[in-house]
């Protein structure tokens, strides 16, 4: 099948956007009062596409997808009047009078390209912001997840003109043809190599693009922790929807006196959550596909599992599962999990965790278990991750006041509450000197003003 040229769809929504309808709040407003009409309208319908797709619950379903998008709507409604409003400097005496305004401009076209393990969540939450800011936006969804994205296809045309919103499905194919069309700004969630592919497109007409890419999260255990606090939100995070969050805890490094007690609170943890077999909870997910799920099982062998370790090929299941034994360079410590897998292996000093750290791409998220302030202020002082969480992992996605994203091999640019609306912005400085008073001291001759040098 022939891929359709695109060509049609981005000078519609050029036109649209230039003509000016998207600039106007009430305009913008409208369009946010639509993504939440949209995810609370379909709501059921929504929840059961992730479940088709990813055996999601309810509650998760809500919480990363469907009343996630709803909220980011409804944040940005309540603040988009403030983060409208131009910053006023004060002007240097000497060019008095006039004023410095710095206007927040929006970009034009934008393009977002999602990845499938928060289907809605990564192509609706940059939408809020590119709609903020008074953007259109083409989505493309991913193709993996593939009710979500039939989902969204079927839904957009119903709540928006396709001048402003529009969905355009595929895969690689009708990607890489979008990504061949002129955008004013490329928004992109996936891996760090199609990363690569999008900002070497991008790159062809030097369009600014956000990259949310992922990596390998270290998750720092300290002597200090409390211990049982620890493994239950560690455990939260990596069971977590599968395993596929980008934010999750990929591996444990913990302080050797330690370990074992973790470890045996991690074995109750799994059990409390979802019972003595998995497989029959219905609050725990299965993997996406076939693909994933080899490559999941294939990791398995990296060390001894103390939980889990069971799979199911015809269910796509793998039990939330804990390695111990695991060697430095194994498999599972070459690539990011994106699974139900926590490998733990210890450390046994702050100067460890950062040498670490830092010996490797930089990674999305970083999270320090412990109550030693110097211990945390030191590991935060002296390493880079695109955010970090203390006595916490993987949910600071759903805080729509921090600033989200990565930095170097997990992605460039922030987003989220005011940083997406920046991201899809142009800080536009304006210069307004009044032409009233007009003192000769800047132009030449210099001589004349002894400014000669
Ligand atoms: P992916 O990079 O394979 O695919 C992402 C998107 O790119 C999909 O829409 C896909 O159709 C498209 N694509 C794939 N190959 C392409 C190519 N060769 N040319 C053009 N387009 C292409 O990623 P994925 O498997 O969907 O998602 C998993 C990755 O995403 C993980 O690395 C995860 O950490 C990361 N992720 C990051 C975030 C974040 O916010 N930082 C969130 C979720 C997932």
């Amino acid at each position: 099948m022939s891929v359709p040229d695109y060509a049609s769809l981005v000078a519609s929504q050029r036109a649209f956007f230039l003509e000016g309808h998207t600039r106007p709040v009430a305009w913008r407003k409208t369009q946010l009062e639509a993504v939440k009409a949209l995810f609370t309208d379909h709501h059921d319908e929504l929840c059961d596409a992730l479940w088709k797709d990813l055996r999601r619950n309810v509650n998760d379903a809500d919480l990363m997808d469907v009343d996630y998008c709803a909220k980011e709507a409804a944040y940005a409604l309540k603040h988009i009047d403030t983060w409208m409003k131009p910053l006023h400097e004060p002007m240097p005496l000497v060019f008095e009078p006039g004023y410095i305004r710095v206007n927040r401009d929006p970009l034009g076209v934008s393009l977002i390209i999602g990845a499938w393990n928060e289907p809605f969540m990564l192509v609706f939450g940059p939408l809020v912001a590119a709609l903020a800011a008074g953007n259109t936006a083409v989505l493309k969804p991913s193709e993996i997840a593939a009710h979500c994205a039939a989902a969204a296809a079927r839904l957009v045309p119903e709540y928006f003109d396709p001048r402003a919103v529009a969905v355009v499905e595929g895969a690689v194919p009708e990607t890489t043809a979008l990504l061949a069309q002129q955008w004013d700004m490329i928004f992109f969630t996936g891996s760090p190599p199609v990363g690569k592919i999008v900002h070497q497109a991008a790159a062809k007409n030097l369009t600014p693009c956000v990259l949310e890419l992922g990596g390998k999260n270290p998750t720092i255990v300290h002597s200090s922790a409390n211990l049982k606090a620890a493994a239950r939100r560690i455990a939260y995070g990596r069971y977590l929807n599968s395993g596929h969050i980008c934010t999750a805890p990929d591996h444990v490094l913990a302080w050797p006196e330690v370990k074992d007690e973790f470890l045996q609170h991690m074995k109750d943890t799994i059990r409390e959550f979802y019972g003595d077999d998995p497989k029959q909870s219905p609050d725990y997910g299965r993997v996406i596909n076939r693909r994933n799920f080899d490559r999941l099982a294939g990791l398995l062998g990296s060390g001894k599992a103390i939980a889990g370790g069971q799979t199911d090929a015809d269910e796509l299941y793998i039990a939330p599962t804990v390695l111990v034994d695991v060697a430095v360079d194994s498999p599972i410590m070459k690539e990011e999990i994106f699974g139900p897998i926590l490998p733990v292996l210890e450390i046994d000093s702050v100067e460890s965790v950062v040498q670490w750290v830092n010996s490797r791409p930089s990674p999305l998220g970083l999270y320090i278990f412990a109550e030693d302030k110097e211990v945390i202020d030191r590991i935060l002082s002296a390493t880079r991750s695109g955010d970090a969480e203390v006595n916490d992992c993987a949910i600071h996605p759903l805080f729509p006041e921090l600033p989200f994203g990565g930095v170097g091999n997990s992605g460039m640019g922030k987003y989220h509450g005011r940083w997406g609306f920046e991201a899809f912005t142009n800080a536009r400085g304006v210069l307004h000197h009044s032409s009233t008073v007009d003192p000769g001291v800047r132009y030449p001759p210099y001589a004349k003003h002894g400014l000669e040098r």
